[in-house]
């Protein structure tokens, strides 16, 4: 059983301040984990689609999603799809399922209008806003009920197919960098890189 509380810290220290959406992607995340029955993502077990854009709160909300779940974009198992929707499916590609989640669109309406947002839209930057402003807010997110905030669906199969990872190098023979192959571009009869390639265009 995931438990958002447990994260908390890491989160934290990991998206760089307080605000009340990391906690909700920290929520959020706990509850799709836990729909699913998985465990956070050691390697690729879990993908996650955000449904999210580059808006505020948004980008808040995803570093909570990728603390929780281990779905990180260096492990390449998170994907946003820029819709701008404060939603995302987990998938289990072990068990081929997944499950969507979304903030109910009433509470996220009523969250943008919380004295921490009146705050921001005057230019105060997140670090920023008075702790007695920030403090209620974030402690009323991880202990609120999860169907007060949350619309989580039934669990639904989801065919998923690996992508193979390669661990084949090459130099490119104009920079001479080391590049993964599949990467390599032939440019008259020349492997190079992407920068190289772009370069003689
Ligand atoms: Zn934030
Ligand atoms: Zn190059």
């Amino acid at each position: 059983m995931m438990q958002a509380k447990d994260f908390f810290e890491v989160g934290l220290k990991f998206h760089g301040h307080k605000c009340p959406a990391m906690p909700l992607g920290l929520r959020a995340g706990a509850a799709a984990m836990n729909a699913l029955g998985a465990e956070r993502s050691q390697d690729k077990e879990l993908v996650l689609l955000a449904e999210t854009g580059n808006d505020h709160a948004a980008g808040c909300f995803v570093d909570g999603l990728m603390t929780i779940t281990g779905c990180t974009y260096g492990k390449s198992n998170i994907k946003k799809t820029y819709y701008g929707k404060m939603a995302f499916t987990l998938i289990d590609t072990q068990k081929q399922k997944a499950v969507r989640v979304q903030l109910k669109p009433e509470f996220f309406g009523k969250m943008l209008q919380s004295p921490f947002v009146q705050q921001r839209k005057q230019g105060v930057p997140p670090q920023d806003v008075p702790a007695s402003i920030t403090d209620p807010l974030v402690e009323g997110v991880m202990k609120r009920a999860e169907e007060e905030f949350l619309d989580i669906s039934p669990v639904f199969d989801y065919p998923f197919e690996k992508g193979k990872g390669t661990f084949d190098t090459d130099l490119c023979e104009a920079c001479g960098e080391r590049v993964f192959v599949h990467k390599l571009q032939d440019v008259k009869g020349k492997k190079v890189c992407i920068p190289c390639a772009e370069k003689t265009k």
